[in-house]
């Protein structure tokens, strides 16, 4: 075997964890507002949240709409919950986007 194909077999492995990590936060998901393909994952966390007066541990994954720019929050990968715009500004960082769109 050449050289060139021991080379491409070592960074196969490589190659496919980056693909398998990257991609399903660049895939973006339906908004359920308005429907279109433009729900972008923003940021995650995991760990006790207090809810109710208790803790729990919990995951959350955070997104917003490319397109009505409407922000969701996700709890253990549960439905999309909007969120309020407190939390928004919390959890979303929206440095160095566009602010003469339009807000809905
Ligand atoms: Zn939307």
């Amino acid at each position: 075997m050449d050289l060139f194909l021991y080379l491409v077999l070592a960074a196969l492995p490589v190659v496919l964890y980056v693909a398998i990590s990257i991609l399903p936060h660049m895939i973006r998901r339906t908004c359920p507002e308005c429907e279109k393909r433009g729900l972008r994952w923003c940021s995650e966390s995991k760990g006790l949240f207090f809810e109710e007066g208790r803790a729990v541990r919990a995951h959350r994954a955070y997104y917003v709409c490319e397109k009505c720019d409407q922000a969701y929050v996700r709890r253990n990968k549960g439905d999309y919950e909007v969120l309020s715009s407190e939390s928004r500004h919390q959890y979303i960082d929206d440095t160095g986007k566009d602010k003469s769109k339009p807000k809905k």
